[in-house]
């Protein structure tokens, strides 16, 4: 028997109405290019992604067409977030941080027909539009404008989506093989919206009441949705426009009042530098919390935060290809009043899934592996706003399990009681005689060494032991350490078999698009050494 509830579509435009309806006077803030803030009510905000709508149907692209951006975090990439998906069109962002190569093969892969690009940026997309298959190129803060100004927003054709349809689509940075597109659907991202909302990390919720900064890109999986989770609830938003330093982002959390913010580990160690030179400088008393994620946040910077400056770490999981938030650290039951130490150890682990989102890890022959905190495995996960497959790349379906997980390509161990651990990704694992070593436990560990400032581990090639860790560090300024100090410093932690044979000291680890440590630059770094020095 079937239940007797409507049939009502999950689809962008509900939420665009709902915040014009009911918090058309919040505000969206801008940093623009001069370092001016820019005000724009949520009203004025949905009737311009409106607008955009409707040109884009008057220019005569159809129905599903790509549209992309390539641009900063600003009011106007927000109205191409509502606009392009509430058109009946996909909006496909571009990195910006990417090689103009690659980002010739994305645009054409994904058959991108127009793209609104940022006036600064206007001399990348340059270097590839002639590649690819766009026709038209509109520039923020120039003919955009003409572009909007050239319709009347009231004229709202509602192209009566359905939920199915896809909304967005992102290709994954590629630190391995060729870009893999991910194309979200309106009821995907709608789900993902519903399922952060209610996660209420560590019971510091969003709401109507907070003032959101995003520092992950908007060019970067989704912003993590925090534009459209934004909307949803009818949040505050203030967007850093290309000024994401430690400095210019703390004077804007003081300016705006902000609650909440999220970005990478990379970003929040700077803030957490400048905080620690110039204690009192900021008042971040309403910060509420800030979500890290992208790369494991490091224990010593979560205590950093919570010890010396009273803000909490919210530390979150995901993938491109998981919309892209999958987990964040929930402290359940006895751990919501546990003491500090126990309460970084769990937020140091890549948390719980949201609600709707399930996972197991299993070994290499396919056995579901148990959750006793030790063994490893690949993670997989399912859930609706997981990818079913990537656009137009068959090649690729094996990364999807004959019962429908996808394999995420992170090892892992899982705690007894859910929390998810991860030790490395697939590709990056060191396996020393054998046995697994994580790269990502050293490198927390080490980073809390007061000389450290970064630190990658990578595996180098060994005749005995096959692989064996090799640490790339780089010391804060004024700091010294020796390779002795920093073995004798992990040695109470470790296995002994752990402790890294090869200490090098470099001035910074190179790092992808988006932050993270680009570990296969180090490996042709340091690899082709390992036979002369071990
Ligand atoms: P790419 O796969 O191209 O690097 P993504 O942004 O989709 O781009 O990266 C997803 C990966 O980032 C995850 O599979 C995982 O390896 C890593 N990651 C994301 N969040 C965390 C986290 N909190 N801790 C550790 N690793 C993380």
């Amino acid at each position: 028997m079937n239940g007797l509830m409507m049939d009502y579509q999950l689809t962008l435009p509900t939420i665009l109405r709902r915040a014009e309806t009911y918090f058309g006077d919040k505000e969206i803030v801008t940093r623009l290019p001069d370092r001016s803030f820019h005000r724009i009510t949520y009203a004025e905000s949905c009737r311009r992604a409106r607008a955009l709508a409707v040109a884009l149907q008057e220019l005569g692209l159809e129905r599903g067409d790509r549209v992309a951006t390539l641009c900063w975090n600003h009011y106007q990439h927000h109205e191409a977030y509502l606009g392009i998906p509430c058109g009946g069109f996909v909006l496909h962002t571009l990195n910006l941080r990417l090689h103009p190569n690659d980002l010739a093969y994305i645009a054409t892969h994904a058959g991108d027909r127009a793209v609104i690009v940022d006036r600064s940026l206007k001399p990348l997309l340059d270097q590839f539009v002639g590649n690819t298959k766009i026709e038209h190129v509109f520039v923020v803060e120039d003919d955009y404008e003409d572009l909007l100004a050239g319709v009347d927003p009231d004229v709202w054709r509602d192209p009566q989506l359905d939920e199915n349809e896809a909304a967005a689509m992102c290709y994954t940075s590629g630190t391995t093989g060729l870009p893999k597109g991910v194309l979200y659907s309106h009821r995907s991202t709608m789900l993902h919206t519903v399922g952060v909302a209610a996660s209420n990390p560590m019971s510091l919720g969003i709401s109507e009441a907070d003032s959101i900064l995003p520092v992950v890109p908007m060019f970067h999986a989704n912003a993590w949705g925090y534009p459209y989770l934004a909307t949803f609830v009818g949040a505050k938003l203030v967007y850093p426009g290309p000024y994401l330093d430690p400095q210019s982002l703390l004077d804007a959390f003081v300016q705006e009042g902000v609650t909440w913010s999220a970005g990478v580990p990379t970003i929040w160690l700077g803030i957490l530098g400048l905080l620690d030179e110039d204690p009192g400088t900021w008042d971040l008393s309403r910060m509420k919390g800030m979500l890290v994620g992208g790369s494991a946040a490091p224990r010593a910077m979560i205590a950093g935060f919570k010890q010396r400056h009273g803000i909490n770490i919210v530390h979150g999981w995901g993938m491109t290809e998981t919309s892209p938030v999958a987990s964040n650290s929930q402290l359940v039951g006895d751990l919501a009043d546990a003491d500090d130490e126990t309460q970084f150890d769990y937020i140091s682990m890549q948390g719980l899934p949201l609600p709707l989102v399930e996972l197991r890890h299993r070994d290499e022959d396919g056995n579901v592996l148990p959750w006793d905190g030790e063994s490893m495995g690949e993670l997989e996960i399912r859930g609706p706003w997981v990818a079913a497959g990537y656009y137009e790349t068959p090649e690729q379906a094996d990364r999807w399990t004959d019962d429908g997980w996808f394999r995420t390509g992170d090892v892992v161990s899982l705690h007894p009681r859910g929390y998810i651990q991860i030790k490395d990704r697939s590709k990056d694992v060191i396996k020393s005689g054998g046995e697994w070593i994580s790269s990502v436990e050293l490198e927390n560990a080490l980073m809390a060494h007061p000389a450290v400032a970064e630190a990658a581990v990578i595996a180098v090639p060994d005749a005995k032991w096959d692989e064996r860790p090799l640490a790339a560090v780089v010391l804060r300024e004024g700091r010294t350490a020796t390779p002795e100090d920093l073995r004798d410093f992990l040695a109470p932690n470790f296995a002994k078999f752990w402790l890294p044979d090869r200490f090098e000291f470099v001035s910074e680890i190179p790092k992808t698009s988006v932050g993270k440590f680009r570990k296969t630059e180090l490996r042709e770094m340091f690899a082709a050494q390992a036979a002369v020095s071990s």
